[in-house]
């Protein structure tokens, strides 16, 4: 299939071959015709399935044909982190580039004048507005935004919205809309209280699925038994025998990403790291610098796992395995986007190898283990049965010594 089967209008397809998109992914094959014909739908696509343009294509489809004119907000899209506003809106103006389309992102941080910029785009109706549930609803209950006669609500990431506690916000802003409207959701896994939000808020909605909790398959995954001793090293030793121009690194706490971006940086490597306490200006050029490959190793928590669209990222390490099954999914998508392969690479120390075996349940895959370099010493043994809470992360005290052993506080 073409995207000019999909029948979108010309200026659109301008805005992609611009982009170099060539031909719909399969989650666009699907939900465009969908949200073309007016329905509403609930999509369960991961990041980097292509979500992003299923949504955003048929809106801008609508507005170039119906020449909407600017005056009201006509769609919103409201996204669970300012880092996914920015990256939708980023596409927005990719894609949107031909078409007559308006578009501002509202996604809190930022000054003053950030506020009145973003009071101007709601009062005169830009045709696309993108927004942070909190910051949205400051603005709403100011009562200038020209919602009157809007025809296109989108939920993106509508599951991560509600891990981190939007539901309220999402409701407080769903009843300030007009009734008559297209509500559309996308969401990486379709958990009982996502079905339970879209019987609220959708009527008789189209179901599409794709691949729902399957890494990407061109995803080469691996996994390492290490102590927390060995990890560091293993980081060096990957990064001495391997070409991996783009890395990032995740790791469970801000507290491990901090610590673990400073031991990386005092040992020479080109790392910095991303997460929550800084400023947001700072989280973009440190965003940009990693985008641009001028940062070799970005650090980060779960925050920009999901949803962040950074391209030919040639490695993704899991320092630690992640809590949620589903953030490893998200976390080794941030790899082989689009059309590249990539490798993944989880770090199990004792403690996490329960939560490991939850993971290979999940994507039904047993994930190959490497052994540890010998100059490494030897690594925990592997046991998915045995349960974390013992101290197991430690490497027990006896044992034969090698180069990770000294790491370094
Ligand atoms: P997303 O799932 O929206 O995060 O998109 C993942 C990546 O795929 C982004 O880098 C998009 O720019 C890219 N992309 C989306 N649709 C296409 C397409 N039809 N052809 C090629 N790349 C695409």
């Amino acid at each position: 299939m073409t995207f000019k089967e999909l029948k979108l209008h010309e200026d659109v397809l301008q805005g992609l071959d611009a982009m170099g998109f060539e031909k719909p992914t399969p989650i666009q094959e699907e939900s465009i015709p969908v949200i073309l014909d007016d329905k509403d739908i609930i999509a369960v696509a991961q990041t980097g399935t292509g979500k992003t343009a299923a949504f955003l294509l048929p809106v801008l489809h609508k507005i170039s044909e119906q020449k909407i004119q600017e005056g009201q907000i006509n769609t919103l899209v409201i996204s669970p982190t300012r880092e996914l506003a920015v990256q939708i809106d980023q596409q927005l103006e990719g894609l949107g580039y031909f078409t007559i389309a308006t578009s501002m992102p509202v996604y809190g941080g930022g000054d003053g004048d950030g506020f009145a910029r973003e009071k101007r785009a709601l009062q005169d109706g830009a045709h696309i507005i993108v927004g942070t549930p909190g910051k949205l609803i400051s603005h709403l209950n100011l009562g200038y935004a020209k919602i009157d006669n809007l025809k296109h609500l989108i939920l993106d990431e509508a599951d991560r919205m509600l891990d981190m506690g939007f539901y309220d916000d999402i409701m407080k802003i769903i009843n300030q809309l007009p009734k008559d409207r297209q509500t559309i959701m996308f969401s990486a896994t379709m958990p009982p209280k996502i079905r339970k939000l879209a019987k609220d808020i959708l009527t008789d909605p189209q179901e599409v699925s794709i691949a729902i909790s399957k890494p990407a398959e061109k995803v080469v995954q691996a996994a390492f038994l290490a102590y927390d001793g060995q990890k560091i090293e293993l980081v060096k030793y990957l990064l001495r025998d391997n070409d991996v121009p783009s890395l990032i690194i995740f790791a469970s706490t801000k507290i491990k990403v901090k610590q673990l971006t400073r031991e990386l940086q005092s040992q020479g490597l080109n790392a910095n790291m991303i997460s929550s306490d800084l400023e947001q200006a700072e989280r973009l050029t440190i965003l940009n610098e990693f985008k641009s490959k001028k940062l070799q190793i970005l650090v980060a928590t779960d925050v920009i796992s999901r949803g962040i669209d950074i391209d030919n990222i040639d490695m993704v390490i899991n320092f630690d395995v992640p809590n949620d099954p589903e953030d490893y999914i998200h976390r080794i998508g941030r790899t082989a986007r689009a059309s590249s392969e990539g490798e993944a690479v989880t770090f199990i120390n004792n403690d996490d190898q329960y939560k490991f075996g939850r993971i290979e349940e999940l994507i039904e895959k047993e994930i190959r283990k490497v052994k540890l370099p010998s100059e490494l010493g030897e690594g925990p043994e592997y046991n998915p049965k045995r349960r974390g809470g013992s101290g197991g992360g430690r490497r027990p005290y006896n044992r034969k010594k090698g180069g990770g052993g000294n790491r370094r506080r």
